[in-house]
């Protein structure tokens, strides 16, 4: 593994992980919303997390900026990122499939929106939060870099911690007990550990 292909591959993970999502989004769109639960602070929470997972590791990957912040390339570890990202990419995919016509990428509630508790759902509430964060460890791992490679983990970790409260209470106002029994059998991303 070299410096120059461990750039590629974040790029790459960020095109398959487009190449997944516009299918399902297309979908989604044709859709009717019942409830839309964002506002400005959604709005900023997304920015923030498009500008760590995208804007700032595309700056490094194609202008080396900012150099000041890089440090020595370890092999290992952009090796361990790669697994991550082919990792965070596969879940991407499983957990769009089953979410179907339920999925948004902001806080809202579909028509006839069905609360979705099988497949990989059964293990875990945001398993597509769970595929975020492997990638944005994966960029972590792939880009030797302090600025361009942590701001995937603060960036996403802001849109993370900033919504899930908010998501998992829009959820339990329109699903009422059924979520809150759901929540009591399952864990957040994490299996057995949050
Ligand atoms: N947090 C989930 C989904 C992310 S997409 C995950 O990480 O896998 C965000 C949208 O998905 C929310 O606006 C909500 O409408 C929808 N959603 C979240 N959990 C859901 C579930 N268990 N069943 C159906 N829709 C869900």
């Amino acid at each position: 593994m070299t410096p120059l292909l461990a750039k590629a591959a974040v790029i790459a993970t960020m095109v398959g992980w487009y190449i997944i999502r516009f299918r399902y989004a297309r979908r989604s769109r044709r859709t009717p919303v019942s409830l839309n639960a964002h506002g400005p602070r959604e709005t900023v929470l997304l920015l923030t997390s498009l500008t760590g997972l995208g804007i700032l590791p595309c700056v490094y990957a194609f202008t080396g900026f900012p150099a000041f912040a890089d440090y020595p390339f370890r092999p290992a570890l952009a090796w361990i990122g790669l697994v991550f990202a082919a990792g965070a990419l596969a879940l991407f995919r499983v957990t769009h499939k089953t979410l179907g016509r339920n999925w948004s990428i902001s806080l809202e509630l579909r028509e006839d929106h069905r609360l979705v508790t099988d497949g990989i759902y059964r293990y875990l509430r945001h398993p597509m939060y769970t595929a975020f964060w492997m990638w944005a460890v994966a960029q972590a791992l792939l880009l030797p870099n302090w600025v361009a490679g942590p701001a995937g983990v603060i960036g996403f970790g802001t849109l993370f911690f900033g919504r899930i409260g908010q998501e998992e209470r829009m959820m339990t106002e329109r699903f009422g007990q059924d979520y809150r029994a759901y929540t009591a059998r399952t864990y957040r991303i994490i299996p057995w550990i949050y």
